[in-house]
């Protein structure tokens, strides 16, 4: 694995009062770390839709749009609102929907009181939707595991009939799933989760379950699986070890979390989450904590990361940073599979697939109300 030195763009501050005792010498920053496209897009989205708005009414939204304290706090200080209950959101608002996207039934309420919607879900998130829909039309049963309380289940499982699946909470106790005779069965899974989390749920699902047959899951995103296997990879490396790992990311955000359990419950390395440097307790890093890796959460844009990073370059620390090894394979939108190049016979892969809601109703809207767009 190839590290590189780098300049953070930081001079150091020194001298920084640190407890004696704080020993990190090299912070060791992933390569395949931060926002992923459906954040990326989400974030521009609501940036965009507040810039044309321009403080001329308020902009709602009944969940945040990332799970990220840092940036949800520069939303709101442009002007967004987060109400939870939808029925306390002014008839014909603005309302930009969250990229984990929400249950349906909230959808139709707020399309009855008038709103206008601009959904930012993810991509990929729907495509989960989709495939329950596809297996339960081929008369599958669905198998969902995911997190209580989280809009992203809750927006998948509301498209799907009564019945037609099982939830099985990640976090709960093993359970023994109704019996389906002989019912097809299609594993699905939240995007957010830890592969390796889900792999053993399902295992221990079949081992309870040994008459039915469950296939392996499907439905983790590239970019949560890219960020938590950077991490596992550098950890293994047993000729330079880390000591310890840094994420940064909300404790709202369940990809973070499941980042931090990387080191946490796999390595079995101290392992912290932070939102940033002002959440650092520097007695973190004993003596024996000379090598620290740091990544951060597909819900953190990389301004957050580099100011953990300098907390680090202040007190004398060098960087180095492992190239990012992350492709975005280039989905067809009506196969929803990744595009094979005619010529080569390979996946083809592109910068930036994740395409933004249609704005054209938000700037009409601004003209007739307000007879200009800015
Ligand atoms: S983590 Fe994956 S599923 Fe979630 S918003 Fe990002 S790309 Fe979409």
């Amino acid at each position: 694995m190839t590290e590189t030195l780098v300049a953070t763009g930081y001079e150091p501050v020194g001298p920084v009062e640190t407890p004696s005792g704080f020993s990190v010498e090299e912070v060791i920053v992933a390569g395949d770390r931060g926002p992923c496209g459906g954040v990326n897009m989400a974030v521009e989205t609501a940036f965009e839709v507040l810039g044309i708005v321009a403080g001329r009414e308020p902009v709602y939204t009944t969940h945040p749009i990332v799970h990220n304290k840092s940036i949800m706090e520069v939303l709101t200080d442009l002007g967004l609102i987060v109400e939870s209950d939808i029925n306390k959101i002014p008839v014909g608002s603005i309302r930009v929907m969250s990229a984990h996207t929400e249950d349906v039934e909230q959808t139709a309420i707020s399309e009855e009181r008038g709103m206008l919607n601009i959904d930012t879900g993810c991509l990929l998130v729907y495509k989960v939707q989709r495939a329950g829909l596809r297996a339960v039309k081929e008369g599958k049963h669905v198998i969902y595991v995911g997190t209580k309380k989280h809009p992203e289940p809750e927006g998948v499982l509301s498209v799907l009939p009564e019945g037609s699946y099982t939830f099985v909470d990640i976090d709960g106790d093993d359970q023994t799933l109704p019996h389906h005779g002989k019912v097809d069965f299609v594993s699905l899974n939240q995007t957010t989760l830890s592969t390796v989390g889900v792999v053993e749920k399902i295992k221990s699902l079949r081992e309870l379950n040994p008459s039915l047959q469950i296939p392996d899951p499907e439905g983790i995103c590239y970019a949560t699986d890219n960020r938590q296997n950077a991490v596992r990879r550098r950890l293994e490396d047993q000729e330079n070890p880390i000591h310890a790992l840094l994420v940064v990311g909300s404790q709202t955000s369940h990809n973070s979390k499941e980042l931090r359990n990387v080191g946490k419950n796999e390595a079995k390395i101290p392992s912290f989450l932070v939102d940033g440097p002002e959440d650092i307790d520097p007695l973190w890093f004993s003596p024996s904590i000379k090598r620290l890796m740091i990544t951060s959460g597909a819900s953190v844009l990389d301004e957050y990361l580099w100011r953990t990073v300098k907390y680090f370059t202040d007190r004398g620390t060098i960087v180095k940073f492992i190239p990012s090894t992350e492709k975005k394979p280039r989905i067809n939108p009506e196969t929803e599979e990744p595009v094979i190049n005619s010529e080569t016979g390979e996946v083809e892969y592109e910068e930036r697939f994740f395409v933004g809601p249609d704005l054209t109703p938000l700037w009409e809207r601004m003209a007739e109300k307000y007879g200009t767009t800015a």
